[in-house]
């Protein structure tokens, strides 16, 4: 089954979005940012005549976040073992869903991930979360931002609170992954 992943630094806003997206509480959103070490994976199934199909036709992969401030450099170090073979190597992995906050300036880590990604040649798009929180102008600002300093044609704005985006993102996971 095609496979989508879900990437970003703690706190982003990532458990909120696959929640968003999944239309119920499925990716816990942990209280202590970071603490997920492992990759989480969601197996979604379609539903047809009310009974819900044995095997998935999508997996969501959600990838523990990375670099925060309060967690412990052994953490931290940890991240690129394993998510690094992971996105290059995972033969099921269609697309790579790359989360950043509009809330604060772009990030160089987050840089450094996208920089990764597209050495990998995997498709992928970047998100910009919790664009709720700022108003249209200061948004449209920070997209732009967000675009010149991770060199990417396009952010896709999302919030989870407001469901904004939520559609066009599912639009793009359907479209890269049929
Ligand atoms: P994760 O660590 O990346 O999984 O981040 P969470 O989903 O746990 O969210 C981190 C914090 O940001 C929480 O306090 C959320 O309530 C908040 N948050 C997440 N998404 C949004 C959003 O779309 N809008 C706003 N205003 N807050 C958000």
């Amino acid at each position: 089954m095609p496979e989508v992943a879900f990437l970003g630094r703690s706190n982003v806003g990532k458990s909120s979005l696959i929640n968003a997206l999944l239309g119920s509480h499925e990716a816990h959103t942990s209280s202590t940012p970071g603490r997920t070490r492992a990759i989480n994976f969601f197996a979604l199934h379609e539903v047809s005549g009310g009974k819900r199909k044995l095997r998935p036709s999508l997996i969501f992969a959600d990838l523990p976040g990375y670099g925060y401030a309060k967690v412990s450099k052994s953490i931290s170090a940890e991240w690129p073992k394993f998510i690094e073979p992971y996105l290059g190597e995972r033969e099921t992995l269609a697309f790579c869903v790359c989360l950043v906050d509009t809330n604060i300036p772009p990030q160089p880590n987050d840089t450094q991930l996208i920089t990764y990604l597209k050495q990998t040649q995997r498709p992928f798009l970047v998100v910009g979360t919790k664009a709720d929180r700022v108003s249209k102008n200061v948004l449209a600002k920070s997209l732009a931002a967000l675009r010149a300093a991770h060199e990417v044609e396009e952010v896709m704005p999302v919030s989870a609170k407001t469901s904004d985006g939520m559609k066009a993102l599912w639009a793009r996971v359907l479209t890269v992954v049929e």
